[in-house]
């Protein structure tokens, strides 16, 4: 097996081959080699290696994911024992985010390969692919690799003489934005409506039919066939001593080549621009969000912000899905805040009431105020309403509601001012069509 070169793409190196996805492509470029280097090791080294290796969850909140593998307990398995359960969180739903989609549709093996390098680790026997529901063609590239993986001998029974045993399902979700809220994906898992469960008990202690469960996301675990195959002292090689590794960028909106840019974590949008071809037509830049609309907004002062988990926070947003989406000076922000509220206010799953009253409300103010008719009062009450969903919703999908309104309001008052003082609708015929 060779040792991946920091320089070159890790995450992304296969993406280009002919029939990348195959298990044949796959084995060709050390696909499963890593599986049966971790079959050889004891459990527990696999997850000192993630530990060590400094890996943080990628699905946008950032928890080192060899810490929540050692939280699940361990002990012999039988009688008595409580099944341990590994769970993808392949619901991807953020606004602007496609990176794991691409991920799974370029290189499933290497989600699975992770799958089972990761049950190994925790000793699960069972794994679920939950896959975003609208993903069809995703599900069935995913189902076609699971299939592959079972006729080769890689699941099942006896991996590779191993004696460890796995199955993989992968099971479609229906489209619904809460169900990538790790405890709402698991009620829809065992059959009920996707809500959240009240955390603690974490997942880890208490999830899918209140067993220990991970529940990771799919660019985490398809990151770790790459640190068994390269160790620790090379995974840390990329990245900043906090925040180590590569990742998957996903750049769209108005920037010359939208697409999944893969990069060191610390990278900066000024970096970014340059690889996807810079601003479309050179139209300057206004603002953009460095990990989809549920992360505070920055603007053209910010492009130098290293876009790792603490660089992000340091800045006054969060690193989020690595969603970059990026608007030019045409965009009006109250408008595009209006949308996203539109998104929010419809996946509210209606369980808590600061987030189902919260978006309610505040989706008639913006839209009131982008028809021409809010007043200067508005920009003053849809903080306040904001202020009341921040830290008292029942999970972050509430937060995150209010992450553009408040950062719009930061960084362009005056926008929403002037579009209420003027009593003039946003100039945008398309935009204010869909309004009425
Ligand atoms: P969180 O910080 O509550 O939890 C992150 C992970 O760490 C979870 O798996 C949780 O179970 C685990 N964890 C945290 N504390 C723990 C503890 N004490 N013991 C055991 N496990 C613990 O964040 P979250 O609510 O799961 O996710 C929020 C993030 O989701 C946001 O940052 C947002 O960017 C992201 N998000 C992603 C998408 C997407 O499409 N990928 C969509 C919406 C939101």
């Amino acid at each position: 097996m060779t040792t991946p070169d920091p320089l070159t793409p890790v995450l992304t190196r296969r993406w280009g081959l002919p029939r990348s996805w195959s298990l044949e492509t796959y084995e060709q470029h050390d696909g499963y080699a890593a599986l049966r280097a971790a079959l050889a090791a004891h459990p527990d080294q696999i997850i000192q290696l993630v530990k060590d290796s400094g890996l943080r969850g990628r699905g946008g909140a950032g928890f080192p994911t060899g810490m929540k593998w050692s939280f699940i307990p361990q002990g012999p398995d039988g009688a008595g024992a409580k099944p341990k359960y590994l769970v993808i969180n392949a619901d991807e739903g953020e606004p602007g985010t496609c990176k794991d989609i691409p991920t799974m549709m370029a290189d499933p093996h290497s989600l699975i390969e992770g799958c089972i390098i990761t049950s190994y680790a925790i000793r699960a026997h069972f794994c679920a692919i939950y896959v975003r529901g609208e993903a069809l063609h995703c599900i069935r590239r995913v189902q076609g690799a699971v299939n592959e993986a079972y006729a080769k001998g890689y699941l099942g029974k006896n991996i590779l003489g191993s004696g460890f045993d796995l199955d993989i399902v992968v099971h479609a979700g229906a489209g619904a934005y809460i169900c990538g809220e790790e405890t709402a994906l698991l009620d829809s898992l065992e059959g009920r409506r996707g809500q959240p469960r009240l955390k603690p008990p974490f997942p880890a202690t208490s999830g899918l039919y209140a067993s220990p469960t991970v529940v990771n996301n799919v660019e985490t675990i398809a990151t770790v066939p790459a640190i068994v195959a390269g160790g620790s002292d090379w995974f840390r090689s990329m990245g900043t001593e906090r925040s180590p590794g590569p990742k998957i960028y996903s750049i769209s909106g108005h920037v010359e080549r939208p697409g999944q840019y893969e990069a060191p974590l610390g990278v900066t949008l000024r970096q970014l621009l340059e690889m996807a071809g810079g601003m479309k037509d050179g139209v300057p830049l206004k603002f953009w969000t460095p990990g989809g609309s549920s992360t505070p907004l920055f603007t053209a002062e910010h492009l130098d912000v290293p876009l790792d988990f603490e660089g992000a926070a340091a800045a006054g947003s969060m690193l989020g899905t690595t969603a970059v989406m990026v608007f030019n000076e045409t965009v009006s922000v109250p408008w595009a805040v209006m949308k996203w509220t539109e998104f929010y206010k419809h996946e509210s799953c209606g369980k808590c009431t600061p987030c189902r009253e919260g978006t309610y409300w505040l989706e008639h103010i913006l839209h009131r105020m982008v028809a021409g008719q809010g007043t200067p009062e508005d920009v003053e009450t849809m903080l306040d309403v904001c202020d009341n969903i921040l830290g008292r919703a029942f999970c972050a999908l509430g937060d995150g509601a209010t992450s553009p309104i408040t950062s719009g309001i930061e960084y362009f008052r005056q926008e929403f001012l002037d579009l209420c003082a003027a009593q003039s609708a946003v100039a945008q015929p398309e935009q204010l069509a869909e309004l009425t």
